[in-house]
C-alpha cells in the first residue's frame, strides 16, 4: 500500500511540536530538556572536572563522555531498566555528534560528563537527546563553536518524511535516518541508517533535515535566551 498520508495528519516535511528549556536540573553544571511531540529528553552536564584514574588524562585536551538511558516508564511496555547494547550505542553516537562543537583543547586533563535521560519515548529519542545535550553544554558555559540540531528522517515508498514517530518507524519498508547538523556550517556530525535508500532519497532526506534544523536551532536559541536574557 502506498504511503500517501501520515496518520497524525502532519505534512511530510512537518516536525512534531518542538520545545527546548535550559536549567531543568538544579544540581547539574548545565542542563536542558528537548521534546519532539511526546518524545522528551533531559540532559545534565557535570564538569569540566579532573579525569580519574589519572593515567587517562590528556594534557592536550579534555574528554567528553556521554551516557544515554531510556527510563523504564518512558514507553508503554515495560522496558528493562539499566544499560544495554542499544543504550551503549546511543551514548557513543551522542558523543560523536557533540565532539565537533566542543573546544576540548581548552580543558586539558579534564572530563565533561553528559547524562541523557529519556523520560517519554515515541521514537527519535537519540535526536532529542542530542538536541538537549548540546543545549545543556551551552548552559554549562563550555567553550563551543556551535549547537547541534538532530532529527530523524524517514524514507518509505520513495517518499521522504521528517521526524518519524514510533508508529511510522514500524511501518513496513520504512528507513529511519537520524541526522545531526551543526547549524552554522551545515556540517553533518551524525548520520545513521536503518534500512535501504537510494542516493536521491538520501540527498532529499539531508536537504529536509537541513531545512528543519533551522527551526530546531531557533527553539534552542530561544531556550538559552529565556534563561540568559
Ligand atoms: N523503544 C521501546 N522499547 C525499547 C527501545 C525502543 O519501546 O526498549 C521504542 C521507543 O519509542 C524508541 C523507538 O522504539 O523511541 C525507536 O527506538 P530506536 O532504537 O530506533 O531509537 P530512537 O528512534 O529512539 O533514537
Amino acid at each position: 500500500m502506498a504511503y500517501t498520508k501520515r496518520l497524525d495528519g502532519r505534512k511530510f516535511d512537518e516536525m512534531r511540536e518542538i520545545e527546548g528549556k535550559v536549567g531543568v536540573v538544579k544540581n547539574a553544571d548545565g542542563s536542558a530538556m528537548f521534546k519532539f511531540g511526546d518524545t522528551v529528553a533531559i540532559a545534565a552536564v557535570y564538569g569540566p572536572k579532573d579525569l580519574y584514574p589519572r593515567f587517562m588524562q590528556n594534557p592536550k585536551k579534555g574528554k567528553l563522555r556521554c551516557y544515554y538511558d531510556m527510563i523504564s516508564f518512558s514507553v508503554n511496555e515495560r522496558k528493562r531498566p539499566g544499560p544495554d547494547r542499544r543504550s551503549n550505542e546511543i551514548g557513543l553516537v551522542t558523543e560523536k555528534s557533540l565532539t565537533p562543537v566542543l573546544s576540548l583543547e581548552n580543558y586539558p586533563n579534564a572530563v565533561v560528563d553528559v547524562f541523557v535521560q529519556i523520560v517519554q519515548a515515541n521514537a527519535g529519542t537519540r535526536c532529542a537527546g542530542i538536541c538537549a545535550a548540546s543545549l545543556a553544554l551551552a548552559d554549562a558555559g563550555l567553550d563551543m563553536k556551535d549547537l547541534v540540531c538532530a532529527v530523524s528522517a524517514g524514507v518509505v515508498d520513495g517518499k521522504v518524511l521528517i521526524d518519524i514517530d514510533k508508529y511510522e518507524e514500524d511501518v513496513e519498508g520504512m528507513t529511519d535516518i537520524p541526522i545531526a547538523i551543526l547549524p552554522r556550517t551545515g556540517e553533518v556530525s551524525l548520520l545513521q541508517l536503518d534500512g535501504k535508500v537510494n542516493r536521491e532519497e538520501l540527498k532529499e532526506a539531508l536537504e529536509l533535515v537541513k531545512k528543519v534544523s533551522k527551526k530546531i536551532h531557533n527553539a534552542q536559541k530561544k531556550a538559552l535566551q529565556e534563561k540568559f536574557k
